[in-house]
């Protein structure tokens, strides 16, 4: 159904006819961590996660595995250096 509490006219599974369903009856906000992440919507009663529906436990364990703005990071690789590259741009 479609929220009319938070996330207002965004489909979710957790609204019922009774009302939010979710833990607490709604979503709870996005936390510091996912600040610079494109699933954040933002509502009039605040930014909200349009994914998950309590960011800080995506956070609790680690990685949020749905963060967008981590990618970046995580392809420019890890600072180790292929060494069979690295042999070959000496020849170069
Ligand atoms: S997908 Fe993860 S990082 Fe992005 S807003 Fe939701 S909980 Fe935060």
């Amino acid at each position: 159904m479609v929220c009319t509490i938070v996330k207002e006219g965004h489909e979710c599974f957790f609204m019922t006819k009774k009302g939010c369903q979710f833990n607490g009856g709604s979503c709870h906000p996005i936390v510091e961590q996912c600040e610079g992440c494109q699933r954040i919507g933002e509502f009039p009663a605040g930014k909200f996660c349009l994914v998950y529906p309590d960011p800080a436990a995506k956070w609790r364990l680690g990685k949020c595995q749905m963060a967008t703005h981590l990618k970046e990071g995580t392809q420019k690789g890890n600072g180790k250096i292929n060494p069979l590259k690295a042999s070959k741009r000496k020849f170069q």
